[in-house]
């Protein structure tokens, strides 16, 4: 595997491909690394996007790997920008460039993530935007002025997000789910509901159970209930599709995601997948999910690179899925299980920072903090070790976390 002529060739230079192509050199690969890039623009990280990025516009400051990229020669990874990969080879080992070039690998990694869905009855409509890439960062932040109207269609991470930053920029924020309760994927409903309140009372109208039937050229969108929010600015964050063409098309086993397992193998032999165009055994549900994911993007790409370098010593990718979600003032921090059997809270709602622990059959499971990070990283640990510590003791205020931690993390035997 260390020599000159092996050849690493990734798809996708977000997060997951730029992270094993750098994770490989840390490791001391000595093969070639080609980074395969549909963007025009230098890699760049995306959670700032919905962030900080809507308010300064810079960016320098969310580049990946700057040092190691910009310095290619050093870093000896070639990235190929503006270039789409557009057919795999499997057997000849080939991937297919837009501009026609041919590049044979030795192993290929597909980090191709994922495309935001689209509403049809909306897809025409000038005003609809969608949030992925820094362009549509870029486009959103030049219509975001003082008293614009954004109109933004669904209550996930990214919908919040948004509002939180249209208000920030004085945007006038409407927000449309379809569901009777915001972040159905990815929040308990007590911290969904908590998250609601806060938005509510920061001054962003949202309308639960609705969806927008029509975006009409009169700078109105209508909603299914017939009623018209002036809108100036409409952003579509309802989900994503995995891009997972590339590997349908060379038969690789995918549905809306490319199944691997945790070294990245796809069902092809030498053809690996990363991030957010994969699916894989959820650990916190047993089931093969995409989680998308900007630490799972990177710990897939570390074990990968472990594999790819050594892999009698590599461990598979096993961590409890976990994410952020700065909306405003609140940070929400998740990891595992959104529902259990059982729930308590540690800390206090009123005071705005607090913890909801979920448990399964006895087990925790879950773990949702809102403004609570020291709470977060510690009963993260627990979830991770499927603790069995009572309700009783981690609601208890005076408890040390870190002290039930150093006797209860250690991984507990199966019931
Ligand atoms: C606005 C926003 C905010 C987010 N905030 C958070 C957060 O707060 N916390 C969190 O945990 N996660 C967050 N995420 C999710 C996180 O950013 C993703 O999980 C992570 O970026 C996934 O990385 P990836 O490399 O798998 O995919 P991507 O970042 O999507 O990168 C894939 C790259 O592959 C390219 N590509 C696709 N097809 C081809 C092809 N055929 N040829 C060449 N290139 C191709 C794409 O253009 C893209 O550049 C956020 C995501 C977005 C969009």
């Amino acid at each position: 595997m260390q020599t000159k002529v092996f050849h690493v060739v990734i798809v996708g230079a977000g997060m997951a491909g730029v992270s094993v192509a750098t994770r490989l050199r840390e490791l001391g690969f000595a093969g070639a690394v080609t980074l395969v890039s549909q963007e025009e623009e230098a890699p760049y990280d995306r959670p700032p996007l919905s962030k900080q990025f809507l308010l300064d516009g810079d960016a320098d400051a969310i580049r990946l790997q700057p040092e190691a990229l910009a310095a290619q020669a050093l870093a000896d990874i070639a990235l190929i920008r503006g270039n789409p990969a557009v057919a795999l080879d499997v057997r000849a080992r080939e991937v297919r460039l837009g501009d026609g070039r041919g590049l044979r690998w030795d192993r290929l990694v597909l980090a191709t993530g994922a495309r935001p869905r689209v509403l049809p009855a909306l897809a025409r409509s000038p005003r609809v935007q969608t949030l992925r890439t820094l362009e549509d960062a870029r486009a959103i932040r030049q219509t975001l002025t003082l008293g614009a109207r954004l109109l933004i269609v669904g209550g996930g991470p990214i919908g919040l997000e948004l509002a939180a930053m249209g208000l920030r920029l004085d945007a006038r924020v409407t927000l449309v789910e379809a569901a009777d309760r915001l972040m159905t994927r990815s929040a308990p409903a007590l911290i969904a509901e908590h998250l609601r309140r806060h938005h509510v009372d920061s001054g962003v109208d949202i309308r639960l159970g609705r969806s927008v039937a029509d975006a009409p050229d009169d700078g109105h969108a209508v909603l299914d209930d017939g009623a018209r929010v002036a809108a100036d600015l409409i952003v579509v964050g309802i989900g994503v599709h995995a891009n997972d063409e590339l590997a349908v098309q060379a038969g690789l086993a995918a549905d809306d995601g490319i199944f691997v397992d945790g070294f990245g193998r796809t069902t092809a032999p030498g053809v690996f997948a990363i991030g957010d165009v994969t699916r894989q055994r959820n650990p916190a549900t047993g089931r093969f999910e995409r989680i998308e994911t900007w630490s799972n993007a990177q710990g897939q790409a570390r074990a990968l690179a472990a594999h790819l370098t050594d892999p009698d010593n590599a461990v598979p990718y096993a961590e409890t899925p976990w994410f952020w979600s700065d909306q405003g003032e609140l940070r929400l921090q998740a990891a595992g299980a959104i529902t259990g059997d059982e729930q308590a809270i540690r800390g206090d709602p009123q005071s705005g920072r607090f913890s909801l622990i979920q448990w399964r059959d006895g087990r925790i499971v879950g773990v949702a903090a809102v403004n609570a990070a020291r709470d977060f990283h510690m009963l993260r640990r627990l979830v991770a070790a499927g603790s069995r510590l009572r309700p009783e003791v981690l609601t208890d205020p005076q408890a040390n976390l870190k002290s039930l931690i150093a006797a209860a993390a250690a991984p507990s035997t199966p019931a």
